[in-house]
């Protein structure tokens, strides 16, 4: 380990941030409940055992951070509809074959013969693109800032005309906004994630203090990282006065990654977007802006309007994804679903707040 990584592990600085943290929570009768929208946060606060080391009267709830968990069992569809009706290879990432779509997962597909493969980013999509110029190649891209930004470059570069892009990208702000505008759910502050932040900076959060009086922190991802971002939650909690408090300075920027955001205006334009099981958001996806027509998948084959699915079973993801539920109110967790046979998105990706929760076996959704 580095010595800068073990400097934000050290054991006397998170005692001593768990110390500032009950105090702080103690000065208020109820429960502080804080969201992170981050996978990342959960996976990460889960495996250094956060939740069990922090008072009772903290409760950290994991909202939509996973982009994998959120995605529509709509994009799998249509992604495979294109597959099983043009001779088309379509690549993503990993942690998106097992996602359900509404009838099967691109697993599922690739066993019945559907041309499916794994790359670890659109750069490889390309290079295959080129390699097979007699067959179309389809990068189905899902993500939040931190990875649409480099989608993003390609969008904007590439001019092949085998290949093209179908977006599933989501955008954290506006999907904030409308968390913040539910009356089913209960939270106090908001935990923001660290990526994110390294590329859209802490400017584009502002709103959530200054229109809604609501704190926010932006955390790294190391114990220290998180205990402080927590930390400066509850302060701003007791003492009523809601910022954006970068606690993750020695990355995120107020302005952001300039470069990244210039890139990501000019190929995509904000739309409403699907987030499983809770129907569309308005303006919280990046589609593909009409510039760069040819590369856009949705424009490029004309797909019909397919009946969708996108919960199987009694599977509650879309309460779990907006911090609602917790993993083990759901009937099937960890008994017909499990990582190792997910029936929901949520337990797909070690980063979605049912897998994190079976990995770790956690007891913490008392
Ligand atoms: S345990 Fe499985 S079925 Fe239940 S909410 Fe989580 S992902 Fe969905």
């Amino acid at each position: 380990m580095s010595e800068p990584t073990k400097a934000y592990r050290d054991k006397k600085v998170v005692d001593a941030l768990i110390s500032k943290i009950k105090y702080e929570s103690e000065k208020r009768k109820e429960k502080t409940k804080i969201m992170h929208v981050c996978g990342t946060h959960e996976h990460d606060l889960v495996k250094a055992g956060l939740r069990s080391l922090l008072p009772k009267n903290i409760d950290l709830i994991a909202g939509p951070g996973c982009p994998v968990c959120v995605s529509s069992a709509q994009d799998v569809d249509e992604v495979l509809w294109i597959a099983d009706n043009h001779n088309v290879i379509i690549t993503t990432f990993g942690d998106m074959m097992r996602v359900p779509g509404s009838t099967e997962s691109l697993y599922q597909a690739q066993g019945r013969g559907v041309d499916v493969r794994v790359v670890y980013g659109v750069s490889d999509a390309i290079k295959l693109a080129e390699k097979t110029p007699e067959q179309d190649v389809i990068f189905f891209s899902v993500g939040f800032e931190t990875t649409s930004c480099v989608t993003a470059a390609e969008v904007i570069r590439t001019n092949l005309s085998n290949f093209s892009i179908y977006s599933s990208h989501k955008v954290i702000p506006p999907a904030m906004e409308l968390l913040l505008q539910r009356d089913d759910i209960e939270f106090h502050g908001y935990l923001a994630p660290g990526h994110v932040s390294t590329i859209i900076g802490t400017k584009p959060y502002e709103f959530i203090p200054e229109k809604y009086n609501f704190p926010v922190s932006i955390a790294g991802f190391e114990p220290v990282d998180i205990l402080m971002g927590i930390l400066s939650l509850t302060k701003q909690i007791n003492e009523e006065t809601p910022i954006v408090d970068n606690t993750y300075g020695r990355w995120v920027r107020y302005e952001g990654n300039t470069t990244a955001l210039r890139t990501m205006d000019e190929a995509y334009v904000l739309s409403d977007a699907r987030w499983r099981g809770l129907g569309v958001f308005p303006k919280t996806g990046h589609e593909i802006s009409d510039k760069y027509a040819h590369i856009d998948a949705k424009k490029k084959y004309d797909i019909p309007e397919l009946p969708v699915t996108d919960l199987h079973g009694g599977c509650i993801c879309d309460e779990i994804l907006i911090g609602k539920s917790k993993p083990h109110q759901c009937k099937l967790f960890n008994k017909t679903c499990r990582p190792d046979h997910p029936i929901g998105a949520c337990m797909v990706s070690h980063e979605g707040t049912c897998n994190v929760a079976a990995t770790y076996e956690e007891i913490i959704w008392e």
